[in-house]
C-alpha cells in the first residue's frame, strides 16, 4: 500500500458502497436510512494492480440540510489531512445538492487533490448531473456505478494521473529493494544514461503533511545552474549530504525558503557537482525533460551574454506543453552593461517564439555574485500562485459573454458556433471548459483569442492556459 484514499461526501452518495467494492470485501454495513451511524472505517483497497489505504467517512447523519454538522466536516477534514488522494462522490441522479457543493468548498481548501466522481451512473447516463459538475470546479467528474462496478477503469486512470502529478510512485513498495539495491550499485559506478526514472522516496516521508513545491531548475550547459543551485541552497549540504551519494542518486534535494518546503530537481548540477571530472557539455535531453514532468514550476536559466536560443525555445516550449508554470532567469547579470536593452530583446524574442507564455516573468540576477538572487524565490512563488488558480464560475461566465459579445466565434460552414457557458475544470495549469454546439469546429484562433483575453484580463501571466470545448445540446 503505497498512498491513502479517503473517500467522501454526503450521506447517501454510496460511499460504503464505493469502499465495499475497492476493498474487495463487504466490510461495512449499507443502509438506505439516512442517519445510521457507523464508525470511520479504514481497509486496505485495490484496482487493478493500485494498491492502497482507504478511509471512509460513512455513517454521518444529515443535520440541517443547508450546512455541514460540525461532525460531518471534522470527519471529513480528518480523512483528507490523512489522505493523500481524496474521491468527492456525489449521486449523478439526485444532481448538486447545497450538501454537494459545501463538501467541495470545503475540499477546496485543503491541500489534498480531489477526483470528483459521480455515482450512480449504470445504465442510462445521466447528463445532467455531469454537465452541473462542472459548476463546481473540481473538473472532469468520473462517472461510476458504484454498485455495478462501473467507471473502476477511468477511476484508475485518474488516481494514476492524480498520483503522478503529486509526485508518489503508486508502485513503490515493489521497488524499494530494487531501488535499494541500483542506489547502492550507482554509487559505485555512477548512473546510466537513460537511468533514474523516478524518485526515490523513503516510505516514512509519504505521510509528510506538507507538500514541498516541486521546482526545475533547467538550462543550456554553462548557462549556471550549478553556480545557482549552490548559492540557493549551499554547497555544504550538497556535497556532505546527510549520508554519501544521497544528493547524486537521488534527482531532488529538499530545501526550505523563508519556511516554504521547496524540493529541487536540476537537470546537471547536484550530480555534476559530485563528478566534476565528467561534467557534461551537451545538453541531456532526457535529464530535462524528466526534471520538468516532476516539476511544478520551471526556472529556465538563460545566459544574459548570449541570446536567446533554438535550445531554450524548444525546453520553454517542453514546460508549456506538459503545462508547467514557467519563469525565465537571465544569469550573469553582474556581465551585462546595456541591461535595459538586453532585458527587452529577450522577453521580446520569447514573446515572440513562444506566445503561449505572453507575459512571462524575467528576474535578472547573479548566481555567482549572488546579486539579485532574494527575487528568486518571491517570482517562483508568484508564478505557482498563478498556476493554481481559479476563477470562479460566475465571473469566468460573466467574462466569457462579454467575449463572445464583443467578438463572437465565426460561423463554419455556415453554422454559427454558439458557446453557452463554461467552467474552469482544473488548475495546475488552469484548464477551462467551454460547452458550445459544435466543439470540434471552434478553430484555434477563436481559443487563442479567448486565452489571450482571459490571460490578460484575469492576469495570468507565466502560465499555460488550457481550454476544452466540450459538446452541449
Ligand atoms: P453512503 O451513505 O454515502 O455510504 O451511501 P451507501 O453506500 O450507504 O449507499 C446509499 C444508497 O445508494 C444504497 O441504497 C445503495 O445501495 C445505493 N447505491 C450505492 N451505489 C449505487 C450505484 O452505483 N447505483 C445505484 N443505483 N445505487 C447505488
Ligand atoms: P551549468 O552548466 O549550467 O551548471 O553552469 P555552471 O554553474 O557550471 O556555470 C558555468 C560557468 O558560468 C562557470 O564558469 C560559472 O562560474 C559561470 N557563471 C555562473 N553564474 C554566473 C554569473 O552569474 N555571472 C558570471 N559572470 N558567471 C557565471
Amino acid at each position: 500500500m503505497t498512498f491513502t484514499l479517503a473517500i467522501v461526501g454526503r450521506p447517501n452518495v454510496g460511499k460504503s458502497t464505493l469502499f465495499n467494492r475497492l476493498a474487495g470485501k463487504r466490510l461495512a454495513i449499507v443502509d438506505d436510512t439516512p442517519g445510521v451511524t457507523r464508525d470511520r472505517r479504514m481497509a486496505e483497497g485495490r484496482i487493478a494492480d493500485l494498491e492502497f489505504r482507504l478511509i471512509d467517512t460513512a455513517g454521518l447523519e444529515e443535520g440541517d440540510p443547508g450546512s455541514l454538522s460540525d461532525r460531518m466536516r471534522k470527519q471529513t477534514e480528518a480523512a483528507i489531512e490523512e489522505a493523500d488522494v481524496a474521491i468527492l462522490l456525489y449521486d449523478a441522479r439526485v444532481g448538486l445538492t447545497t450538501m454537494d457543493e459545501h463538501f467541495a468548498k470545503l475540499l477546496r481548501r485543503s491541500k489534498t487533490p480531489i477526483i470528483l466522481a459521480a455515482n450512480k451512473c449504470e445504465g442510462k447516463f445521466i447528463q445532467q448531473g455531469i454537465y452541473e459538475a462542472y459548476a463546481l470546479g473540481m473538473g472532469d467528474p468520473i462517472a461510476l456505478s458504484a454498485e455495478h462496478g462501473e467507471g473502476l477503469g477511468d477511476l484508475y486512470q485518474a488516481l494514476v494521473e492524480t498520483l503522478q502529478e503529486i509526485g508518489i510512485d503508486p508502485h513503490a513498495e515493489e521497488e524499494i529493494d530494487e531501488e535499494a539495491e541500483r542506489r547502492a550499485r550507482e554509487a559505485n559506478t555512477g548512473p546510466e544514461e537513460g537511468d533514474l526514472n523516478y524518485e526515490f522516496e523513503d516510505p516514512e516521508d509519504e505521510d509528510e503533511e506538507v507538500k514541498p513545491l516541486r521546482l526545475a531548475i533547467v538550462g543550456r550547459p554553462n548557462a549556471g545552474k550549478s553556480t545557482l543551485i549552490n548559492e540557493l541552497i549551499g554547497e555544504d549540504r550538497m556535497i556532505t549530504g546527510p549520508e554519501a551519494g544521497l544528493t547524486r542518486d537521488s534527482i531532488g534535494v529538499d530545501w526550505e525558503w523563508d519556511g516554504l518546503p521547496v524540493r529541487i530537481y536540476d537537470t546537471a548540477g547536484l550530480r555534476k557537482q559530485a563528478r566534476i571530472s565528467e561534467k557534461l557539455e551537451k545538453l541531456s535531453v532526457a535529464d530535462t525533460m524528466r526534471a520538468i514532468q516532476f516539476a511544478e514550476v520551471v526556472v529556465l536559466l538563460l545566459d544574459a551574454e548570449l541570446g536567446v536560443e533554438k535550445q531554450d525555445l524548444k525546453i520553454a516550449e517542453r514546460v508549456v506543453e506538459e503545462g508547467r508554470a514557467l519563469l525565465i532567469v537571465l544569469n550573469k547579470w553582474d556581465a551585462v552593461e546595456n541591461r535595459l536593452e538586453v532585458q527587452r530583446a529577450f522577453e521580446d524574442a520569447l514573446t515572440r517564439s513562444l506566445p503561449q507564455i505572453k507575459g512571462v516573468k524575467t528576474v535578472t540576477l547573479s548566481a555567482l555574485t549572488g546579486k539579485g538572487l532574494q527575487r528568486l524565490m518571491p517570482a517562483v512563488e508568484e508564478v505557482y500562485e498563478i498556476w493554481n488558480a481559479r476563477v470562479p464560475t460566475a465571473a469566468f461566465n460573466r467574462w466569457l459573454h462579454e467575449k463572445l459579445e464583443k467578438h463572437p466565434a465565426p460561423s463554419v460552414n455556415g453554422r454559427r458556433i454558439k458557446m453557452r457557458y463554461g467552467a474552469q475544470i482544473k488548475t495546475r495549469p488552469p484548464t477551462f471548459a467551454i460547452f458550445c454546439n459544435l466543439p470540434d469546429d471552434v478553430p484555434d484562433s477563436y481559443v487563442r483569442y479567448l486565452e489571450n483575453e482571459l490571460r490578460r484580463d484575469f492576469d495570468l501571466p507565466g502560465v499555460p492556459l488550457r481550454f476544452i470545448m466540450k459538446g452541449s445540446a
